[in-house]
């Protein structure tokens, strides 16, 4: 069996719904699971209504009309007017307005995973219900029935045990299986979600308990670059790359694979295809077991708005063992994600991820207990099997405010110019 996963921007409209199912009719007919995101921007879409309903704004019709026309624009340019879909749709929408209208909860994350899920759910059904209409048999299935999660929602973590159980026991290998990416579902059946753009995730998911034979990730590029093609003018094909390799560059940065895809596939070797939706006769990236980087060139990551904080001790003792692992359990409770450590006698610095927007609050706990500067709006360069000339690339986009240089890989915290 097959995994095949679509983003957002191959299932953006009608004409990009028709290319991907002619996809699935060439190469994927049969013994294929399909997982699919939201449909273009829909879940950002669908952030501002969940933004407008919990702030109780008057903007929320506007927000959920924009969504439904978005949809129905597309639906007509599919489906006939009397075609089932519409019915379908009208529960999907019927369901939402239940739970916003229900809905008593004030727990944010909670209120976002009900609600965020709708997108992916829209989606799905549509294409589903498309390849059912150019004759293409199919099977849609709710992916909440088969990913089971803890209960944290927004960043759930997967029961491994549970989910392979379901999955190994529900899922028909031999035929079409159309699902939804990213979401998934605790133990009360309530929506969880497995982080922004997790939909990678799922595939991966699926393919280690099915022990399929391969993953395709089809994507708006020819496959794994070497560089960020929106930061980086001059990029290269990478044509195979290592699991290590790819799970280094996803970890640093590199948001053409979501980071926690590649592990449940690497410990069963099952390969990674990283191809074009544009062009899907090309080969595009393969990464597997031990594939030397071809070419062998430098790759460049860059994490952009990141903080460079540099904390020490008050009264000018060391920072050691006790005074680190305070500071790092606090980074956990608020939910900092690290992506460097520079360690010194007397200050410590990291440099870290604000994306639960928890930043102000942990330095408020800690501004009496410590001594902390503070860099906002810095990127974060990696560079694998870098040169000089790489290097010198990095440093003339701004001032490096720290490096760290390893045997494969050079980091440079710069303040852009
Ligand atoms: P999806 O449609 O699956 O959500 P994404 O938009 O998340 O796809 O990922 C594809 C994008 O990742 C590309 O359009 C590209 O701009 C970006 N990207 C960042 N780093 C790389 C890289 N090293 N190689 C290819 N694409 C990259
Ligand atoms: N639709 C979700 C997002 O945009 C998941 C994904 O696309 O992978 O984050
Ligand atoms: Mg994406």
């Amino acid at each position: 069996m097959k995994v095949f996963k679509f983003g957002g921007a191959s299932v953006k409209d009608a004409e990009s719904i028709k290319n991907i199912v002619s996809i699935i009719k060439n190469e994927g007919a049969s013994d294929t699971l399909v997982v699919v995101s939201a449909m273009g921007k829909m879940t950002n879409a669908f952030e501002e209504v969940i933004n407008s309903y919990y702030n109780k704004l008057e903007d929320l019709p506007n927000k959920l009309n924009f969504i439904e026309e978005y949809h129905k624009g597309v639906m007509s340019a599919l489906f006939d007017k009397e075609d089932e879909i519409y019915k379908e749709i009208d529960v999907l929408f019927g369901e939402l307005g239940w739970f916003l209208a229900r809905n008593t909860s004030t727990r944010f994350n909670y209120v976002y995973d009900q609600i965020i899920c709708f997108g992916e759910l829209l989606s799905t059904k549509i294409i589903s219900a498309y390849l059912t209409k150019i004759g293409q048999n199919n099977v849609w299935f709710d992916v909440r029935s088969y990913i089971k999660t803890d209960s944290n929602y927004r960043d759930a973590k997967v029961d491994w045990e549970l989910t392979k159980e379901l999955i190994t026991s529900k899922v028909d290998a031999t035929k079409i299986n159309i699902t939804q990416g990213f979401i998934a579902a605790n133990d009360t059946e309530n929506t969880t979600t497995l982080g922004r753009e997790g939909s990678d995730y799922t595939a991966g998911i699926f393919a280690y308990c099915l022990n399929a034979e391969n993953v395709t990730i089809w994507k708006d590029v020819p496959g794994v670059l070497n560089a960020d093609p929106r930061v980086f003018k001059d990029t290269t094909l990478l044509q195979q790359i290592s699991y290590e390799e790819a799970i280094e560059m996803a970890f640093y940065g590199a948001s053409v694979i979501h980071p926690k895809t590649l592990q449940p596939l690497q410990s069963k070797e099952i390969p990674l295809l990283v191809r074009s939706f544009i062009n899907p006769k090309e080969t595009g990236t393969k990464i597997s077991k031990g594939a030397n980087l071809e070419p062998l060139i430098p790759c460049f990551i860059v994490k952009k708005n990141q903080i460079l904080v540099s904390i020490s001790a008050l009264d000018f003792s060391f920072m050691v063992e006790n005074n680190i692992s305070y500071i790092f359990k606090k980074l956990h409770d608020f939910q900092l994600k690290v992506n460097l450590i520079q360690n010194s006698a007397i200050s410590f610095s990291v440099c870290i991820d604000n994306k639960f927007n928890k930043f102000d609050a942990f330095y408020n706990e800690l501004k009496d207990e410590f001594k902390i500067e503070v860099q906002k709006e810095i990127d974060l360069y990696t560079v694998r099997h870098f040169t000089d000339n790489a290097i010198a690339k990095i440093e003339e986009k701004g001032s490096a405010l720290l490096t760290q240089v390893n045997k494969e890989t050079i980091q440079i915290v710069l303040a852009e110019n």
